[in-house]
């Protein structure tokens, strides 16, 4: 039997991302639009690598992808995936390099003729990145047949208003089977969900280490259209006490839940709490105005659901307390989120069994991101992430991977999708 050609898949893998690159460049960076050219492009790109060693090709109705190659026992699977969409100008890494590496891991096993223990399907995934459609996991929930009800005729793509049924039809994918809850991936065969990605934070980078197996995902709670409703006033006339200023008690909000996230980490809560977007409509307010009206979007995020719901508690008691204080009014408007995932510990041990084997060094961490792995593994299906070290942070056109630590998972993931069948059904 030949031996694994790692430098081949190497190779492989190198010529994807640059072709990827190519196809997809909205300089600075890259652009894959959910449901969009940029998508489709990476979609054929990888479907087209895989037909050149055999694989099978399925679609299902929300126009996920699948490329499989066959095991010994075609009764069960093992989906190494990630998704092919992109923020706007964003890397060419984030989401990619999960797809890339399962279709060169699995180009490296067909042509060393090793048949896995079970079928190895690459899940391409779409519409991840919730820029594009305001909801978590569209192409993991999708696939696995859980997207909640109504979703897919109510969620509306940023740039066209279009919604995901619109544009799951006008690629010619079936909205009606996504409605009815159609999935090609059948959960009891799933024995196992891998997600390689790159690391989106700085932490591999800062402490030396090439790759580490992820074992919890944070979940959310987000209000993207969050009002406070004050009335707008002039600066120099309106005495302090008769002022309803949207500004000062937006601001008040922002440091009470600071306050709040210092002192729930102090108790040592996993947290954090970000206004990523605050601002006056400057076609109301200028420079003499008491502020009217300010608009604030809130992300917060956990590893544990019990300190998810006790800073949302906390945010309304909050909200109307300042509310009352300062003459204003909150609203939050259309709630979003995802729930907090752990991963499989026995696939845990597989990466760092991988990672000893290889003689890299063994870590495991926390996932501050959130990934499609949570929806895999909060549907029960055993779920692990193998992360690689990438300068620059991520959803930007600077992230950057070296292609020898892509090397270093992609050896991992290969050693783990060589373990005999008893090692992905354990009791
Ligand atoms: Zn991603």
């Amino acid at each position: 039997m030949p031996s694994i050609d790692l430098e081949s898949a190497k190779a492989l893998a190198g010529r994807l991302f640059d072709a990827l690159l190519a196809r997809t460049r909205d300089d600075p960076g890259v652009t894959r639009i959910a449901y969009g050219d940029g998508e489709q492009a990476a979609f054929a790109l990888v479907a087209e690598a895989a037909s050149a060693f055999g694989a099978e090709r399925t679609v299902d109705a929300a126009g996920n992808q699948y490329l499989t190659l066959p095991g010994q026992d075609r009764s069960r699977r093992i989906v190494v995936g990630s998704h092919l969409d992109s923020v706007p100008h964003g890397g060419n890494f984030d989401g990619a390099a999960g797809v890339i590496m399962g279709v060169a891991a699995q180009s490296a096993l067909a042509a060393a003729d090793r048949s896995p223990a079970f079928d190895v399907t690459v899940a391409c995934l779409r519409a991840e990145e919730s820029c594009w459609f305001p909801h978590s996991y569209i192409g993991s929930k999708t696939a696995l047949g859980c997207l909640e009800e109504g979703i897919v005729d109510s969620v509306c793509r940023s740039d066209s208003g279009d919604t995901l049924a619109a544009h799951i039809d006008a690629l010619g994918f079936d909205a009606e089977g996504v409605r009815a809850g159609a999935t090609w991936l059948c959960q009891e065969e799933l024995l196992a969900y891998i997600e390689p990605h790159i690391e989106q934070a700085p932490a591999l980078v800062d402490a030396g280490l090439p790759m580490a197996a992820v074992s919890a995902i944070r979940g959310s709670f987000r209000y993207r259209d969050m009002v406070c409703r004050g009335e707008y006033a002039h600066s120099g006339a309106m005495p302090r006490h008769l002022r309803r200023d949207a500004a000062v008690a937006s601001a008040r909000l922002i440091v009470a839940l600071q306050a709040l996230w210092e002192r729930l980490e102090a108790e040592g809560a996993d947290l954090t709490v970000t206004f990523g977007q605050v601002g006056t409509d400057p076609g109301s307010h200028s420079f003499s105005k008491v502020a009217g009206e300010v608009r604030l979007c809130l992300d917060v995020r956990s590893r544990d659901e019990a300190t998810l719901a006790r800073v949302e508690d906390e945010l309304q008691s909050m909200a109307v307390a300042i509310s009352t204080e300062t003459g204003t009014q909150f609203e939050f408007g259309p709630r979003s989120g995802s729930r907090p995932a752990t991963m499989a510990p026995h696939l845990v041990s597989m990466v760092n069994d991988a990672c000893r084997s290889l003689n890299l060094p063994v870590h495991t961490m926390a996932s501050g991101a959130g990934h499609d792995a949570a929806t895999f593994a909060n549907a029960g299906v055993p779920s692990v992430m193998i992360f690689i070290r990438n300068t620059n942070g991520s959803h930007n056109p600077d992230e950057a991977m070296a292609m020898a630590d892509f090397e270093a998972a992609l050896a991992a993931l290969i050693r783990m999708l060589s373990r005999p069948a008893s090692d992905w059904t354990p009791e």
